[in-house]
C-alpha cells in the first residue's frame, strides 16, 4: 500500500495573496483537503472537487478532525489539513502531534510536512506599521482549553516585563468577560494611555483597524475576528501607524 502523507498547510490571514507558494503546491497535490469550512472557502478556487475529496469539519471537534486526518494518511492517502494563519499558532498542529504522541511509534506512521505562514499578530503587525519590532508575546484568552488562572498569570507576567503583547481569541458571545478582566490586569501595571490596537478580519474584505488606549479600550467592539495588540511603554503613534523602536537606548 502506497505511504500516505500528512501535511498541515497554513492559509495565512485570509486574502490568498498571503497564502505562501509551499501551501499552494501542498494543496495542489493533496487528494484530500480537511478543515474548519470558514477556511475551505477561502481557498475553494484552488481545489478541485472532480480530483480531489474535500472535507469540511465544524469549528471545534479539532482532536476528531486531527484523528481523522491521520486515519487517512496512515491509509495511504494523501491529505491537507489546513488552518488560518499558521498552523503550528493556536491550531490544528497542536491537536496532530498530541494525538501522534498518544498513538506512540512515530517512526511507522505517514511521513508529515508542516507548511508554516502568515500568523495573525504578522498581519496585523504589518498594516499597523512597526509594532512588534521589539520584544513581543502572544497570548490566547480563550479558557475552553487552558485554566482561566494561568492566563491571568501570563498577562500579569507580560505586563510586568513590558511585552508588546498579541491577544488571540479575545471574546466571543461566550466568553464576553475574559478581555475586560485582562484590560484590568494591564491598567494595574501600564499606564492608561499605553496603545492598543484593535484588528478585525485583517487582509479579508471587512478588514478593520482601530488604534486607541487601554483605559479607552472598548471590549464590547472586539469579537473573534479580532487581535488585540497592546504596545509596551515605548510604542508610539505616527499619524495611522503605531511603532516600537528596536532598542530603548538610542530612543530620546
Ligand atoms: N492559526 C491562527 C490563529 C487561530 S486562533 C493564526 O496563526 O493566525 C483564532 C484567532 O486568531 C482569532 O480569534 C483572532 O484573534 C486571530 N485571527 C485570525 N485571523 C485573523 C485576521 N485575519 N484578522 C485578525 N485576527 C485574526
Amino acid at each position: 500500500m502506497a505511504k500516505g502523507k500528512l501535511m498541515l498547510v497554513s492559509l495565512g490571514p485570509g486574502d490568498l495573496a498571503y497564502l505562501p507558494p509551499a501551501a499552494r503546491d501542498a494543496l495542489a497535490e493533496a487528494e484530500v483537503v480537511i478543515g474548519y469550512g470558514v477556511y475551505l472557502q477561502l481557498i475553494a478556487r484552488l481545489l478541485d472537487p472532480a480530483r480531489q475529496r474535500v472535507v469540511a469539519s465544524a469549528l471545534g471537534a479539532e482532536m476528531e478532525r486531527a484523528r481523522e486526518a491521520l486515519e487517512l494518511a496512515r491509509n495511504g492517502r494523501i491529505v491537507a489539513l489546513v488552518s488560518s494563519g499558521d498552523i503550528g499558532v493556536y491550531a490544528m498542529a497542536g491537536p496532530v502531534f498530541q494525538q501522534l504522541g498518544a498513538d506512540g511509534n512515530i517512526q511507522d506512521g505517514p511521513e508529515i510536512v508542516v507548511v508554516p505562514g502568515i500568523s495573525a499578530v504578522q498581519a496585523v503587525a504589518a498594516r499597523l506599521g512597526a509594532p512588534i519590532a521589539h520584544d513581543f508575546c502572544c497570548i490566547s484568552l480563550s479558557d475552553l482549553l487552558t485554566p482561566w488562572e494561568l492566563i491571568e498569570r501570563r498577562v500579569r507576567a507580560a505586563a510586568e516585563a513590558d511585552f508588546v503583547i498579541a491577544f488571540y481569541n479575545p471574546r466571543s458571545r461566550e466568553r464576553h468577560w475574559q478581555l475586560k478582566s485582562a484590560q484590568a490586569i494591564l491598567l494595574e501595571q501600564r499606564p492608561p494611555a499605553t496603545l492598543v490596537a484593535v484588528a478585525r478580519a485583517v487582509t479579508r474584505v471587512d478588514e478593520q483597524i482601530h488604534v486607541t488606549t487601554l483605559a479607552e479600550l472598548d471590549v464590547t467592539a472586539v469579537d473573534m475576528f479580532s487581535l488585540v495588540l497592546v504596545g509596551n511603554s515605548q510604542t508610539r503613534r505616527l499619524g495611522r501607524w503605531l511603532a516600537t523602536p528596536r532598542g530603548y537606548r538610542e530612543e530620546r
